[in-house]
């Protein structure tokens, strides 16, 4: 068999396609072009729209071929610095899955697949479109609105979060403690309402949130990694890495907590991940009376409350929270007449297990609340108009929240 003549093919969707880029192999690049012509290169691509989120994982493109690929480019190539080579498929589109391969005329065996999926930017948003919202409140809204950082990911990435209102009843939305899921395309929407139609609550009962706690994952997403994400960067479940009966070890999914190639992997020890220590000073710097965390998937959740585990036989906790959660259910259906779902399902490490154990806060992740019309979700399918109706129910939900606590706190 030849060699490859390529190696360390890499992918990114981004603005205006998906970009790739690759490097002259060893054999190459000391050969230089042989009898003086530069060898022809061919960037086969092939979409895959059998590839279904959460259900295929990175393994569905292991072993694929290019056989019935169809041929993006043929031809010379620059290579900058005589190595690196780069190229724009400007044809993809968004919602589709693909494989690329590179190979060229000399009859090297193709490179790849390397796969990618194309998100809509309105829907998993880029840490950039976080970021300059939450500047943009910070400094339309000065005297109301306070930017912090956190923390930093593993990667170096700032984790930021924004303190409205009231300091003394703040409710906490939180979200991406697990990369594929929900945060913040539902919550700084909510919170830039809040702020726009109904500014006077805040004087009353604030805000507090951190809407994008494991960035560096969600990047990758953003970027075309095809399949779901629940880790931050070091492997580890920032849900069972809290200081919370973390070293009970906990099976849920088939999957073993103390198992590093587990995606429920809890870590090595409590708070080893910048993240979770970043969700706790964020903690100890708001004082919530609540705090929600946003999961489900594809940007999307409902209001399915899962509670500590530890709490079920707690009947103060339960009096405590089920009023707030009567209310977001309220906020959120508006005139249908909507029963609370709770349920004790979060484990040990968990944010809310914590919340429960260490500071005695109803803690809440909010998961998938069975609508048939959000199941879409679960395949990466979600749409604007969803996302759109949910960014509209969360907004309610959470004043609902404020107006509660602003009511139950009358007397504090
Ligand atoms: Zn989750």
């Amino acid at each position: 068999m030849s060699r490859k003549l390529f190696y360390n093919l890499r992918i990114q969707a981004a603005e205006g396609g998906v970009r790739l880029s690759f490097y002259k192999s060893t054999p190459l690049f000391l050969s230089g072009s042989e009898n003086g012509q530069p060898p022809m290169i061919r960037i086969y691509r092939k979409e895959e729209p059998a590839f279904s989120f959460n259900e295929d994982y990175g393994e569905y493109f292991d072993g694929l071929s290019p056989e019935q690929a169809e041929i993006l480019f043929e031809g010379a190539m620059d290579a900058g610095n005589g190595r690196k080579y780069t190229y724009v498929d400007s044809l993809a589109k968004v919602g589709s899955t693909y494989a690329y391969w590179v190979s060229s005329d000399r009859g090297d065996p193709p490179v790849g697949p390397a796969a990618v999926r194309v998100r809509d930017a309105e829907i998993w948003w880029p840490q950039q479109e976080i970021d300059r919202r939450m500047e943009r409140l910070s400094a339309m809204y000065p005297q109301l609105v306070t930017l912090k950082s956190f923390g930093r990911s593993v990667r170096g990435a700032d984790i930021r979060g924004l303190l409205v209102g009231n300091a003394a009843r703040r409710a906490a939305f939180i979200g991406l403690i697990h990369p594929g899921e929900s945060g913040p395309e539902l919550i700084i929407p909510a919170v830039e309402r809040l702020l726009r139609d109904n500014g006077d609550e805040l004087a009353h009962a604030g805000l507090a949130i951190l809407p994008a706690v494991s960035t560096d994952e969600r990047e990758r997403l953003v970027h075309g990694h095809p399949g779901y994400l629940r880790t931050n960067g070091s492997g580890v479940d920032i849900n069972r890495n809290f200081p919370a009966e973390w070293e009970e070890t906990d099976y849920s999914y088939g999957l073993d907590t103390s198992d590093p190639d587990a995606i429920t992997y809890r870590g090595p020890r409590p708070c080893s991940e910048p993240e979770t220590r970043a969700v706790i000073s964020f903690i100890h710097e708001a004082k919530p009376r609540c705090v929600f965390s946003f999961h489900c998937l594809a940007s999307i959740c409902g209001p399915a409350f899962f509670a500590s585990k530890y709490a079920r036989n707690d009947q103060a906790f339960s009096e405590r929270s089920l009023p707030l959660l009567a209310a977001y259910t309220k906020g959120f259906y508006g005139l249908e007449d909507r029963p609370v779902r709770m349920s004790y399902a979060c484990s040990s490490g968990s944010l809310p297990a914590w919340l429960y154990k260490e500071l005695d806060v109803p803690g809440f992740d909010l998961e998938w609340e069975g609508e048939e019309r959000s199941r879409i979700t679960h395949t990466d399918k979600t749409t604007r108009e969803l996302l759109r109706d949910y960014q509209d129910r969360h907004y309610q939900g959470m004043l609902s929240v404020l107006r509660e606590l602003r009511e139950r706190c009358e007397f504090d």
